[in-house]
C-alpha cells in the first residue's frame, strides 16, 4: 500500500482554511496547518470590527463552489445580503471545525510561525521541523506599502489592522488617511462609529477616488464576447461600449471577472505596466465595491463635512515638538493629530512577509511580474531562482498577483484550493 502523503499548509487564513478543506475532503492526504493564530482569522476576517461588511453579497462567499448557498444558509440570510466580516470569520472557523470533525485523524494544527522551507518539510519558530512531503504556501498579502519618508512616530499608524491602534486616536484631532480605498473606508467607519468625533478626517490618494457602491438590487453578470485576442486599448473600448449598452456598468465588471486572468495573461508586459499605471486604480474602484449601506454612510460623512477626499500625494511629514504630524500635501502644509496608512499591498521583495522572504532568499521562489507577488507556473507551483519548478511547492491566494490578476477574493481562492486536488495529475 502506498504511504499516505503529508501536505503542510503554511497560513490558516481564508486561503489556508479553504485549501485544508479541499485536501481533506477530496484526497487521502494528511494535512498539517501551520498558523500562529486560530485558523479562520487572517487579515480580512480576523481583524474586522462588527461594522465592517463584506464587499461581496453572501451568495458569492460560500466555501464550496458546488454549493453557492452554503454561507447564506449558515448565516440564515438571503444570498443578496451583505453580512459582516466578523461573521464571515466565524463561518470560516466553522468550515474548518467541520473539516476537522470529519477528518480529524488526518489533520494537525501547529500553532506556530513557519520560518523556512527545509529538505524534509518546514522549520518553525518554536516547534522545530514539521515534516511534510508537499507544501502549500498561503501566507496572505504582502505588507502594506508605506509612503516615502514615513516617520517613526507614535502618531503615524503604519498598520491600521493592529489591535486597538485606532481606538487610541482622540476624537478631537484631525486625522489624515493615506489612501482612499476599502481600507480607508473601513478606518473612516471605525473612527466615526460612536458619533463622538468632532474633528474632520481627510483621505488623500493619487486620484482621490473612493470605491464605488454596489447596486441595492443584485443583477446577473453580463455575458461578454471576449474570445478574440484583445490589445489593452481594444479591451478598454469594448468594455466601455458594453457598459453603455448594459445600462449598469456593474454587470459588465462582474461579467469580466471570470475572464480576467486570461485577459491579463494575454496582455504584453508593456500593456500590463500601462494598466498598472493608468487603469488599475479606477478598475479597483469599480471592481471592489462598497456594500450599499456602507456607501450611504460614507456619502453622509462627506455631506456633513466629516470626511474629505482629496487627490494628490504626501510630500513630506515632520513631527513638531507639540505632537501630531505636519504633513505637506498638494494644498500646503497641514497639521494632523494622527496619520493612518491605508495604502494597499507593497511590492516585493521589500514587502514580502518573513516566510515569502525566506523562500526568495533560499531560491525556492522568485519575484513575480511587476513585483506584485511570487512567480508561479500555469499549475500554481512556485517558480524558483533560475526558473526551477518543484512538484512539491504550491502557492495560493494574494501572492499569486502579477502572475495572475484576480486572485485575492474568496471565489478565486476557492477555485485555487479546489485545483490543488488535481495537482498530481
Ligand atoms: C480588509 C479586507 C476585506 C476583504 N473583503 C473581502 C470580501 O468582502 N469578499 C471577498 O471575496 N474578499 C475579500 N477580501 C479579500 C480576501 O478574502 C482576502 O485577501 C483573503 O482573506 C486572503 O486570504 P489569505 O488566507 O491568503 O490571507 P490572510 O487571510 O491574511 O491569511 C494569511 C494567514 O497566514 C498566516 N501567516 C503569515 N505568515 C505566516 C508564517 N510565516 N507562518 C505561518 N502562518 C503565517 C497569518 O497568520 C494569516 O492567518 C478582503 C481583503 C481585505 C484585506
Amino acid at each position: 500500500m502506498a504511504r499516505r502523503r503529508t501536505v503542510a499548509v503554511v497560513g490558516g487564513g481564508a486561503a489556508g482554511v479553504l485549501a485544508t478543506r479541499e485536501l481533506l475532503r477530496c484526497s487521502d492526504d494528511r494535512v498539517i496547518v501551520i498558523e500562529p493564530g486560530e485558523p479562520g482569522g487572517g487579515l480580512a476576517y480576523g481583524s474586522a470590527r462588527p461594522w465592517h461588511l463584506l464587499n461581496s453579497r453572501a451568495g458569492a462567499m460560500s466555501a464550496d463552489a458546488a454549493d453557492p448557498g452554503h454561507f447564506a444558509r449558515w448565516a440564515g440570510c438571503r444570498p443578496e445580503e451583505f453580512r459582516s466580516r466578523v461573521e464571515y470569520g466565524s463561518y470560516l472557523r466553522s468550515v474548518f471545525a467541520s473539516a476537522a470533525a470529519d477528518h480529524g485523524d488526518r489533520l494537525e494544527v501547529v500553532r506556530d510561525r513557519a520560518t523556512r522551507l527545509g529538505p524534509r518539510g518546514i522549520y518553525t519558530e518554536k516547534s522545530g521541523e514539521v515534516r511534510a512531503d508537499e507544501v502549500v504556501v498561503a501566507t496572505g498579502n504582502p505588507a502594506a506599502a508605506q509612503p516615502a519618508g514615513r516617520p517613526d512616530h507614535p502618531d503615524y499608524i503604519a498598520d491600521p489592522w493592529q489591535p486597538s491602534v485606532l481606538d487610541a486616536i482622540p476624537s478631537d484631532v484631525p486625522v489624515l488617511l493615506i489612501g482612499a480605498g476599502l481600507t480607508a473606508v473601513d478606518v473612516a467607519l471605525t473612527l466615526t462609529v460612536d458619533g463622538n468625533r468632532d474633528a474632520p478626517i481627510t483621505a488623500v490618494s493619487r486620484r482621490g477616488q473612493l470605491p464605488l457602491t454596489h447596486a441595492a438590487e443584485a443583477r446577473p453578470p453580463a455575458t461578454l464576447d471576449l474570445d478574440r485576442p484583445h490589445t489593452l486599448r481594444d479591451l478598454v473600448r469594448h468594455v466601455r461600449t458594453e457598459a453603455e449598452r448594459a445600462g449598469d456598468w456593474r454587470t459588465v465588471v462582474d461579467g469580466l471577472r471570470p475572464n480576467l486572468d486570461r485577459l491579463w495573461r494575454n496582455l504584453t508586459t508593456k500593456e500590463q505596466e500601462a494598466f498598472l499605471r493608468h487603469l488599475a486604480r479606477p478598475w479597483e474602484c469599480h471592481r471592489h465595491r462598497m456594500a450599499p449601506s456602507v456607501g450611504s454612510r460614507i456619502a453622509a460623512l462627506r455631506e456633513e463635512g466629516r470626511l474629505e477626499v482629496r487627490a494628490g500625494g504626501v510630500r513630506s511629514m515632520i513631527a513638531p515638538p507639540a505632537g501630531g504630524l505636519l504633513v505637506e500635501l498638494e494644498a500646503g502644509v497641514q497639521w494632523f493629530g494622527a496619520v493612518v496608512n491605508c495604502a494597499g499591498p507593497g511590492r516585493l521583495p521589500g514587502a514580502a512577509g518573513s516566510f515569502a522572504r525566506s523562500l526568495l532568499d533560499d531560491g525556492h521562489a522568485r519575484v513575480g511580474p511587476h513585483g506584485l507577488g511570487l512567480d508561479i507556473d500555469a499549475r500554481g507551483r512556485l517558480v524558483g531562482a533560475g526558473g526551477r519548478v518543484r512538484d512539491d511547492l504550491w502557492l495560493i491566494g494574494p501572492l499569486r498577483r502579477g502572475a495572475r490578476w484576480e486572485t485575492t477574493a474568496v471565489p478565486e481562492i476557492r477555485s485555487q484550493a479546489l485545483a490543488l486536488i488535481d495537482r498530481r495529475k
